[in-house]
């Protein structure tokens, strides 16, 4: 019997259909669904018996795109062209990037207005949340072609640490893959769900410990499972830490064994990437055996599970490290623990899951295939969310999005749909114009990219703002939903204090065919409404681009020499022409030009007031 009532508002979902659980991984991705005959999560795997899409696109010189496996056969012949762990990209900034000092092959740019990365290839200019939509695109067909049945709901799960606009850069992707994702959810969330955990009729409760060690990541997240609800009590981790290490540090020692130069080898592209393969192989064999003997250029090498130990075990440690700092963030003792869960590729190593162990005093969950755990887990929440599994708890949630018009009449979302209530979100803007003394808040519902096709709940005006260069106030715009869904909007400018206040009830007179209506409109319209955001955002850009450059001259054009004012006036013109085109990579490209031949002048004279200029969003007066 089930616990608890099901109140979800989304409720109008039929029960035939079918809702796939996604692992969207950095390095490999795969799609789960919950059999029809025995009610289990299975993950749908191709005729070859592969159930992992690399995440990986590879862009050709002809103007087509590969995703998953053929794009990771170009890894090594097109760098340049194929791009990989995009994950590592969503919802991130130029300068997160660059201070993790790992380069990519491909071209990261900047883009300005929110400090968000993109891709550029040529002359086109991809974001993360475009990139990572062809990699669910390519999961969604892999789907429909096994399911033969058209998919179009999922759950998607992300890591514990993912903040706000990295869940959002994920749903943006899966609505753009033509996927209206239901919901959101933790990795090591749905680890512990795969293994029976946190079910009401009486599935294992308590604290427990999910161990992900993947190719190029690691993670420890610490949980906490109480009456079906799952609270993250810590997270910790190494962002580039993973089994990719391990070949490293066995490659170095097969190099000691056979003799290689390995300076020599590095030059040798296919050399080296052969032994790289071998290398994994030989970890991969020694998960299951005791030594193991492979040819390197026709001479047998032999490595035993004692020397791959050896070889590893510093690198174990740092996770033990990594293990030792969760507990203390959630301030528990090993033995609270109730649960250890063992995910990604490399736990099947024997070592690992022995040190881990004994750091937690406690047997390891290993039974369920590590690499399809996090999927098999995306599939029990999706079939929760249908409805038909009503052992797990479903809280109340909000059945729109809710959010406000920024700058080109685009929603912003603060609390995405399916959010749990009460729950509260707030962000930053800032003004458009100089000397800007009031702001207007408007506030919508809806799945639209543009406010327009969206349901406005209220608006109001922020006045009294002191007179200050546009960009200088911080005006910080706070949304609490309340348990019985009543909205606050809060519009705060944080250097003066003054503040403005409203209540809406979002709910008020939306009928559930009204709210399925929107999400279907949502979804038909995607592709189109992505199309506009983005050509929105790039004018946007373009022209707060224009306004400083402006700016910039009439305070420092006389410190310029005749050459570099020419060159600047010749990149303004030509940025103003494409943005009275439709073509935003255009747009962007002339953005990039402009921006090369102004930010060293910029970063020559520009005083801090203006630099401040370049960055945040803003509302229209
Ligand atoms: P994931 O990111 O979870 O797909 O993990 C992929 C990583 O797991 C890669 O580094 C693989 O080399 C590694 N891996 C897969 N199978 C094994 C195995 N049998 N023993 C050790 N590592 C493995």
């Amino acid at each position: 019997m089930a616990k608890i009532a099901i109140n979800v508002a989304t409720g109008s979902l039929q029960q035939e259909e079918l809702i796939v659980g996604i692992d969207l991984g950095t390095t490999n991705s795969l799609i789960a669904a919950i059999h029809p005959q025995t009610g289990k999560p299975f993950v749908l795997k191709e005729n070859d018996g592969s159930a992992l899409v690399p995440s990986i696109i590879h862009f050709t010189e002809e103007g087509s795109m590969l995703v998953g496996e053929e794009a990771r056969q170009q890894l090594l012949i097109k760098p340049e062209r194929t791009i990989f762990s995009v994950k590592r990209l969503m919802g991130k900034s130029y300068a997160d990037v660059q201070a993790n000092g790992k380069p990519f092959a491909y071209d990261i740019i900047d883009d300005q207005k929110e400090g968000l990365v993109k891709v550029q290839m040529g002359d086109t200019f991809h974001t993360p949340i475009e990139l990572s939509s062809h990699i669910l695109s390519a999961l969604k067909s892999r789907a429909e072609h096994i399911l033969k049945t058209p998919v179009t709901k999922a759950v998607i799960t992300v890591p514990a640490y993912f903040n706000d606009a990295q869940r959002q850069a994920t749903r943006d992707a899966g609505k753009l893959a033509g996927l209206d994702v239901l919901r959101i959810i933790n990795e090591p969330t749905a680890a512990s769900l795969a293994y029976g955990m946190g079910d009401t009729t009486g599935g294992k409760e308590g604290i427990v410990a999910v161990y992900d060690l993947g190719g190029g990541t690691f993670d420890i997240s610490i949980l906490s499972i109480s009456n079906g609800i799952f609270e993250v009590l810590s997270t910790n981790g190494d962002t580039y830490l993973g089994g990719d290490d391990i070949d490293n540090s066995l490659q170095d020692f097969l190099c000691q064994k056979l003799s290689i130069e390995k300076e020599a080898l590095q030059k040798d592209k296919m050399r080296l990437q052969s032994l790289r393969i071998l290398s994994e192989d030989i970890k991969k064999k020694l998960s299951f055996q005791d030594s193991c003997t492979e040819n390197w250029e026709d001479i047998p090498v032999m490595v035993t599970r004692d020397e791959f130990n050896a070889v590893i075990a510093p690198l174990i440690d740092k996770t033990i490290a990594c293990c030792a700092m969760a507990l203390k963030d959630a301030k528990i003792q090993k033995s609270d623990l109730s649960e250890v869960v063992m995910v990604g590729g490399s736990t099947r190593i024997p070592l690992i899951k022995e040190m881990v162990g004994s750091f937690f005093g406690k047997s390891v969950h290993d039974e369920v295939n590590p690499d399809e755990v996090v999927a098999l887990g995306a599939a029990i929440q999706a079939e929760v969310l249908s409805g038909k599994n009503k052992e797990v708890l479903l809280l109340d949630v909000t059945p729109l999005s809710l959010g406000i018009e920024t700058a080109g009449g685009l929603m912003d979302v603060l609390i995405p749909r399916n959010s749990k209530i009460p729950g509260k979100a707030s962000r930053q803007y800032t003004t458009q114009i100089d000397g800007q003394a009031g702001m207007r808040i408007s506030v919508y519902q809806g799945e639209r990219d543009l406010v327009k096709d969206n349901r406005k709940l209220a608006s109001f005006n922020l006045s009294g703002i002191p007179g200050m260069p546009a960009g200088m106030p911080k005006v910080e715009i706070r949304f609490l939903i309340n348990a019985d869904g009543i909205l606050t909007v809060k519009a705060v400018e944080l250097r003066s204090g003054i503040e403005q206040q409203i209540e809406v009830r979002p709910q008020y007179g939306l009928s559930d065919e009204e709210v399925e209506k929107m999400l279907k409109d949502s979804l038909e319209n995607a592709k189109e409404d992505i199309t506009i955001r983005a050509l929105t955002e790039a004018r946007t850009e373009a022209e707060q681009l224009l306004k400083t450059t402006e700016r910039f001259l009439q305070k420092n054009g006389h410190l310029l020499t005749r050459q570099e004012l020419l060159e600047t006036a010749e990149a303004m013109q030509a940025l103003q022409l494409s943005i009275t085109m439709e073509d935003k990579n255009l747009i962007q490209s002339k953005h990039e030009a402009l921006n090369q031949i102004s930010r060293p002048y910029a970063e020559r004279l520009m005083d801090n007031a203006v630099s401040a200029a370049l960055k945040g969003k803003t509302i229209d007066e």
